[in-house]
């Protein structure tokens, strides 16, 4: 059949985007917690008939309310054009899964349950009856481990057939006369065989003890952030000098090929001083420390360890009258704020999720991350010998605690203000401790987040190169325009412990964080025309000429996790909450935490 078109439903968590992928070898991210897909996502999937169209969405608990991504489902499952509907259950929790199963049958009569997690249910000692399950939906039933691509072709399969024969509607007559959640238990308890003593599940039960204890749980998850930091610290440090060694000495190589084409003076400084440098700063910067601080973190979220820190600081942000979930968010965030903004969409209650959008961006994304690496080694923590990557992974660890503290601190100061109200209550998901596919998560963290965060940095750098080379080109009298802006912005700049040149850089950044210490060097360098500034005693000689001391290196730090949100952040808050005041508090709001934080700091030292 031509122009077949499948939806992909279920439960947040019960691995749909593993089966989108199985079935349409593309690669939507995966993670072991739930509210982790927000978007829809469409691929191709290709049988031996042809091929079909599959559109993954949001994870969903129920069809009648809920949070913007379940209505985002419900509104597709009733408004949208497709033919079949295939409902993802949960192996391991069948009843819960069933809810949907039931709801989506009454609104499609081609629906298709494939039952996913099997191999998962046999560990826990679960045992399930497909054909009773058959028998008691009157739907098509598939059993299937989309993680190991087991039934997947079954499943294609039962599509096809299902497309062409629609199920016979109401096979289970009771349905509409007992309630949903009810019937639901009641097929689940007729297809069940449970062992509760199951060693696997009394594991997970100890190690949850340890994790999500008040006692154990935040130290954990201190010493779990902390050997993140120092590995990734430790790691970066000797492929980024050798990255920036081989890439600056590119770039002579290219300034010589420029001179000996006769190219004029200008060409061959907007292209490899402007440009070429630019970019060549981003990689070497940003590549290390991402290609391994993103793996690690992707282990942990596949581990499902995420939504325990969620649990861990349950209690914190409701004392803040905020939820949470928030703190997935934050998580979310910490690769790149304009995702966490759009993952705010876990959040059930509008005011908690309005606070949540309107704070995310005090989380430091990727795009800060490694210019905070590079201020802590080359200001902050410097000797140290041995020690001195753990010394920097204890600053970075407390940069992060003070910027949960102010996540915290805005919260609450919104929910006393605009955004007044108390807690709501929600369920928090803590889904079973899943060993990660080591080989899959570092292709899919490699290839999803580094290399799309990179080329996503390379696509603005460049640009941005070329226009601060044209601002450091262009001249009133002897001055450059680039430093005649930064020269007006200095007494602002020295207000807040940095100085002109740093404020600029913080502007010319909006498009993304990741350009900001090269804009301040090209500031720099126009003057002195230094030429490999990438090596750390070099960048400290050329910040130091200019005046930094330790201070000046902690208020950018300070300014850079506490002021306006990116540009495509913004663009996300506005696409989020439509709303203009909105997001002018969003931008507002951070910028005015880092200029009275970086203020009374400058004043105290
Ligand atoms: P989604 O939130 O429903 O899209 O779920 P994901 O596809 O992100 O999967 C959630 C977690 O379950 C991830 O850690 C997956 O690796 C894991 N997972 C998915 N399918 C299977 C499976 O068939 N067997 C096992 N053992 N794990 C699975």
């Amino acid at each position: 059949m031509a122009g077949l078109t499948a939806v992909l439903c279920g439960n947040p968590n019960v691995g749909k985007s593993t089966v989108f992928n199985a079935l349409t070898g593309m690669h939507q991210h995966t993670g072991n917690w739930a509210g982790k897909t927000v978007e829809s996502a469409k691929g191709t999937v290709h049988d031996e008939d042809g091929s079909w169209t599959l559109i993954d969405l949001p994870g969903a608990y129920s069809l009648q309310h809920g949070s913007p991504d379940e209505m985002v489902t419900a509104d597709y499952l009733l408004h949208g054009e497709y033919d079949v509907a295939i409902v993802v259950c949960d192996a391991t929790c069948l009843a819960r899964s069933m809810v949907l199963a039931l709801q989506t049958s009454d609104l499609c009569s081609r629906t298709v349950v494939c039952v996913n997690l099997m191999d998962e249910a046999r560990r826990q000692g679960i045992g399930i009856d497909l054909t009773t399950l058959e028998r008691e939906l009157g739907l098509p039933v598939v059993g299937i481990s989309a993680k190991e691509g087991q039934g997947i072709d079954r499943l294609k399969k039962t599509v096809r057939k299902t497309a062409h024969f629609p199920n016979q509607k109401s096979a289970n007559e009771e349905r509409h006369t007992v309630p949903l959640h009810q019937k639901a238990d009641a097929i689940a308890d007729k297809c069940l065989l449970v062992d509760e003593g199951n060693e696997l599940k009394n594991r997970n039960q100890r190690m949850d003890r340890w994790l999500c204890s008040p006692a154990t749980g935040i130290p954990i998850m201190l010493a779990l952030l902390l050997v993140l930091f120092y590995l990734t610290l430790f790691g970066a440090n000797i492929p980024s000098e050798w990255l920036s060694k081989w890439l600056f000495r590119l770039e002579d190589t290219l300034s010589q090929w420029f001179i000996q084409w006769n190219a004029p003076e200008w060409l061959t400084g907007a292209v490899v001083h402007g440009m070429y440098r630019t970019l060549a700063w981003v990689v070497a910067v940003m590549l290390p420390p991402m290609a391994i601080f993103f793996p690690l973190f992707t282990l942990l979220e596949d581990l499902g360890y995420l939504p325990r820190i969620a649990f861990n600081m349950d209690r914190c942000f409701r004392s803040c009258h905020a939820c949470g979930k928030q703190a997935l968010c934050m998580c979310m965030g910490l690769g790149c704020n304009a995702v966490g903004v759009t993952g705010c969409r876990i959040i059930q209650s509008p005011r908690e999720r309005m606070i949540a959008i309107l704070t995310n961006a005090i989380t430091p994304c990727n795009g800060r991350l490694p210019f905070l690496i590079t201020l802590i080694s080359a200001f902050l923590v410097t000797g140290g010998g041995g020690w001195g990557s753990v010394l920097s992974a204890v600053v970075l660890v407390g940069l992060l605690a003070l910027s949960v503290g102010m996540t915290l601190l805005l919260s609450l100061g919104l929910s006393k203000t605009v955004l007044r109200g108390m807690s709501s209550a929600y369920v928090l998901e803590l889904p079973p401790f899943r060993a990660p596919k080591t080989g899959q998560v570092i292709l899919r963290s490699v290839m999803d987040r580094t290399i799309g965060v990179l080329m996503r940095a390379v696509t603005v750098a460049a640009p941005a190169g070329l226009l601060l080379w044209i601002l450091g080109y262009l001249k009133i009298g002897d001055t450059s325009l680039l430093q005649y802006i930064a020269h007006g912005l200095d007494p602002f700049g020295r207000v807040l412990g940095m100085d002109g040149a740093i404020l600029l850089a913080f502007l010319l950044g909006l498009p993304a964080n990741e350009i900001v210490l090269p804009i301040v060097l090209m500031i720099y360098l126009s003057q002195n025309q230094l030429m490999e500034p990438l090596q750390l005693m070099t960048l400290q000689t050329v910040l130091k000429t200019h005046g930094w001391s330790a201070g000046t290196a902690l208020c950018t730090a300070l300014f850079s996790m506490f002021h306006w949100p990116c540009g495509t952040t913004i663009l996300t808050i506005y696409k989020e909450t439509r709303h203009v005041g909105w997001t002018l508090l969003s931008i507002l709001l951070p910028t005015m935490a880092g200029i009275i934080v970086c203020s009374l700091v400058a004043a105290l030292l």
